[in-house]
Formats: structure tokens, C-alpha cells, sequence
């Protein structure tokens, strides 16, 4: 679907819900992707992007950023502690906070580099097992830390169980987002991200209803 369909589309929910024009921002989720698909969107203008992993970020984005202005780059899958100073330098903006010891790494990092990302912390609404995220009763501390360490936390992100009515998910991200006092929240992928926009999503993260279908082949 072209990107200004998926534009379209995330408009008409704003609006629907009363909602700010650009109130819900998109990120255009290019992981996998060919390169050629990426470049087509970036030369459409758009600029915020999300991968998943540190390391096929580094393989494509330097030069991508090198060629197009203004990228805003998105980390939204899960971060080794290992990988932390890698993915500070190279993303704008880190949604996988997940744990004290990620926190305490990211904030070492800030120091010695005085910089850090904006970055959301990764609710796993569904309790999964395999799933990474903290969980709604431990997000209590994890916010404190993250408090305690001056981290520029600014919302929530979650992933809601496949197979799960995904509203309930973000109703309850939104709930925990408003308790904590985060403005941010990081839900809605291409399946439904209408239904996230409903709840109060500030960003949304489609990539195959943008890009086509991944090819993990
Ligand atoms: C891949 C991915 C997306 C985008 O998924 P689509 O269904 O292709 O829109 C969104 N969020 C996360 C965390 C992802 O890993």
C-alpha cells in the first residue's frame, strides 16, 4: 500500500478520534526490507524509520543517513546490554527498555558520551514468556530506576500477544502510560493501527503494510 494510503489512513483515525493532526506519528518499520524499497519511501520524503536489530540498522543506515537529511532512526526490538553503545550512537530513539540492568547500562553510557536517545520502556502486556517486556507489576520499579538515573523516558511500548484482541493490550499500555505520567505511547503495527490510534498511540510501527511482505527467505 503506498505510503500516503498508510498516511491517509492514520489522518482519518486522528480526526475521528478528535484527535491533533500528527498527534499519532509513523514509524515506517524497514527491517528486512530491500534497500531499494527503503530508498523509495525516504525519497517520498518520509524520515522516521524502525528496525529491529542493532546490527542490520548499522549495515544499511550511516549511508542512509548520509544520503537523505533529518532520518529519525527508531530501535524497536530487543537490545543486548552488550550492544547498548552501538545502538545509542546509531538510533535516535530506543523503545525496548526492558530491564534495570539495560537502564543502568544506558545511563553509564549517557555519561561517558553525554548523549542519550529518547527512549520507551517495553511493557509485555501479555505475559508472555518469550516475550521480551517487562511486566505490569514490575514496571513500578523499573520506572523509578529510570527516574533515579535522569533518563529521558518519555512513554510505553508493547507488542500485544498475536491471536489477542490487540484494543485490550493498548487500553491497558495507556492505563499504565497514564498512571506513570508518560505522554508516549508506542503502539499499532499494520494490523491495527487504527485501533491503536483509538487508544491513544503517539506512535504507530507498520512496516509490511508500507513495504510489502518480508522475505525472510
Ligand atoms: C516488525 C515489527 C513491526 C512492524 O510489523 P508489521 O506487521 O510489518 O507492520 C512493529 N513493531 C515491532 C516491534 C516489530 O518488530
Amino acid at each position: 500500500m503506498p505510503l500516503s494510503d498508510i498516511q491517509d489512513r492514520i489522518a482519518k483515525e486522528e480526526a475521528r478520534m478528535d484527535r491533533a493532526p500528527g498527534s499519532a506519528q509513523l514509524i515506517a518499520v524497514s527491517k528486512v526490507q530491500p534497500l531499494e524499497r527503503v530508498v523509495a519511501v525516504l525519497q517520498e520524503g518520509h524520515r522516521v524509520f524502525g528496525e529491529n536489530k542493532v546490527q542490520e540498522a548499522a549495515g544499511k543506515w550511516p549511508d542512509l543517513k548520509a544520503q537523505f537529511d533529518g532520518v529519525e532512526l527508531h530501535l524497536i526490538g530487543p537490545l543486548q546490554t552488550n550492544k547498548t553503545r552501538q545502538a545509542m550512537g546509531l538510533f535516535d530513539v530506543i523503545h525496548s527498555v526492558d530491564r534495570p540492568k539495560l537502564a543502568r547500562t544506558i545511563a553509564r553510557i549517557a555519561e561517558e558520551e553525554g548523549h542519550c536517545p529518547r527512549l520507551f520502556i517495553q511493557v509485555n502486556t501479555g505475559e508472555e514468556d518469550q516475550k521480551a517486556g517487562v511486566l505490569s507489576d514490575e514496571l513500578d520499579d523499573l520506572v523509578a530506576l529510570c527516574r533515579a538515573l535522569n533518563l529521558p523516558v518519555e512513554g510505553l511500548m508493547c507488542i500485544p500477544p498475536s491471536g489477542e484482541e490487540p484494543s485490550l493490550h493498548f487500553a491497558l499500555l495507556a492505563k499504565l502510560a497514564k498512571q506513570h505520567g508518560f505522554d508516549g505511547l508506542s503502539m499499532g503495527m499494520s494490523g491495527d493501527f487504527e485501533r491503536a490510534i483509538a487508544q491513544g498511540a503517539t506512535y504507530v510501527r507498520v512496516g509490511s503494510a508500507i513495504f510489502g511482505e518480508r522475505d525472510y527467505g
